[in-house]
């Protein structure tokens, strides 16, 4: 089996990987193993965090060539990159912090209750951590379980996206250049076949980055093991009736065609209020006429991918929906997909309810902003939302309301420190905890009777 990495603006093969084996995985989960005991018997906490440092230096050497190869390999537009490659490099600082702060701590008994008795908790790495990556963002979203979850003590057995593997094995070129044990990180070559063979395997915790459909059918096949399953969205944005047009128009349209639209949190479908609909629906098409494509954009990721964007785009005409701009491919090579916009008055539309992942903006207008929220919230998806309004107490109070890990006020898409913080509600995902570093543990609870005595409540 054959992997290729295509450059998307062309369509043109760069590369081509020969697949793992699905019976490879066992053998890296136990190599993972070895050099996980490793990591955890021969290096302390400080000294892990500054081997995982020295990763840092190893990606600030390989700057140019890791920005390079995810924009040929994944089409993406130049500023994106490095703005996620920026914040990679700022993430080590952060999880080194987190990581320095996260020790075992004492939990405080009543004395009444429990005489003699301490309770600690002790905090332990999994293990050895399966991650099945992504293509959208495949530098940042791989660094961001990566560093916080050595940092943690783990191994990770990692499989980027079929679709970006350079961009992958960059970042096991940079590992390799580090002292840490040489398993540490081990990277599979492949598509859903490898994936579906890591979600099998008894890993000690599975990291999994994609799409709704696929989270499902892990749900269905992992087995029970803690998971982190970061899934699709379908963000809503409500335009109040204070807006500033203006500027809202360019926050909207940045937020819904940034990166192709390829973007698990980005304006996916738009409640405008109707006092404001016009103004702002005129506002917002003239700054989609000014987008350069090419450059702020991007192409889509693959023809099929442009090819399933340009069917539902179709489809929604086809159900009575009314075309603003857009709607169509661009002319020439590489997979552009021309910012669409289209007006929509049912929301039983597919258009409305399931996200696309493309540069399209659905736009519903609403009679005030309780049938916005009242709509926004009717999804199964809980991913992000946004709130246009000069009256920030009113955005808050919106906000509030809004059924999303990640609310957003006359802003969209920026995650704070790396994703920290970050939690899809619904079917968006499943996170079992706030803070990262200890999304890559787990607790022991130690409870020790200091005493050796008997206890009253034991049996005679
Ligand atoms: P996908 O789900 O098809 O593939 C993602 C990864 O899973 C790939 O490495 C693939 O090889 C592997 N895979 C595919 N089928 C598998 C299976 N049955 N078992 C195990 N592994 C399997 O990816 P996609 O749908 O093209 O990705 C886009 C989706 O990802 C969008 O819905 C987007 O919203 C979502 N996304 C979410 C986040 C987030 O943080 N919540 C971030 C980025 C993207």
């Amino acid at each position: 089996m054959v992997v290729r990495s295509v450059n998307p603006r062309n369509g043109q093969v760069v590369k081509e990987f020969v697949s793992n084996l699905p019976d490879d995985v066992l053998t890296a989960l136990a190599k993972g193993r070895e050099a996980q005991r490793k990591w955890m018997s021969e290096w302390n906490r400080e000294e892990r965090i500054e081997a995982v440092l020295e990763l840092r230096t190893a990606l600030q050497a390989m700057k140019d060539d890791i920005i390079a190869t995810e924009m040929l390999e994944g089409g993406f537009p130049q500023k994106d990159v490095i703005g996620t490659y920026n914040g990679v490099i700022k993430g080590f600082d952060h999880y080194a912090a987190e990581a320095r702060a996260t020790a075992d701590y004492d939990f405080p008994l009543d004395p009444a209750g429990w005489p003699d008795t301490k309770a600690t908790i002790n905090l332990v790495p999994h293990g050895v951590i399966a991650h099945i990556g992504i293509w959208n963002y495949p530098f940042w979203q791989t660094m961001i379980t990566m560093i916080p979850a050595l940092m943690a003590g783990n191994a990770v057995v990692f499989k980027p996206s079929e679709l970006t593997t350079m961009t992958g094995l960059k970042i096991k070129e940079a590992f390799d250049q580090t002292g840490m044990p040489s398993d540490l990180i081990q990277v599979l070559i492949g598509n859903a076949e490898i994936g579906k063979a890591m979600v099998t395997a008894p890993f000690d915790a599975l990291v999994f980055t994609g799409g709704r459909a696929t989270g499902l059918d892990i749900t269905r096949n992992a087995g029970v093991k803690p998971m982190i399953l970061e899934l699709s969205g379908n963000d809503p944005g409500i335009v109040c009736a204070d807006v500033n047009v203006h500027e809202a128009a360019r926050g909207v349209a940045s937020g819904a065609f940034s990166h192709g639209g390829q973007v698990c949190i980005r304006i996916k479908r738009l409640y405008v209020v109707e006092s404001v609909a016009d103004a702002f629906i005129s506002e917002l098409l003239k700054v989609v006429a000014r987008i350069d494509v090419e450059h702020q954009i991007g192409p889509l990721i693959r023809e099929e991918a442009r090819a399933k964007v340009r069917e539902k785009v179709h489809q929604a005409l086809q159900a009575g929906c009314e075309l603003l701009t857009g709607g169509d491919n661009l002319p020439g090579l590489g997979y552009y997909f021309e910012p669409t916009i289209l007006k929509v008055s049912d929301d039983s539309l597919d258009i409305i309810k399931e996200e696309t992942f493309g540069p399209v903006l659905p736009i519903r207008v609403v009679k005030d902003e309780e049938e916005a929220i009242k709509l926004a919230n009717e999804s199964y998806y809980g991913l992000g939302a946004t709130v246009w309004t000069c009256d920030p107490k009113k955005g808050e109070a919106i906000a509030l309301r809004l059924e999303a890990g990640n609310v957003w006020i006359n802003e969209h898409g920026r995650t704070i420190n790396c994703g920290e913080l970050f939690q899809g509600w619904k079917c968006s995902g499943i996170a079992s905890t706030n803070r990262r570093i200890t999304l890559f543990m787990k607790k022991r609870t130690i409870v020790n009777h200091l005493a050796c005595q008997a206890r009253p409540h034991w049996f005679k």
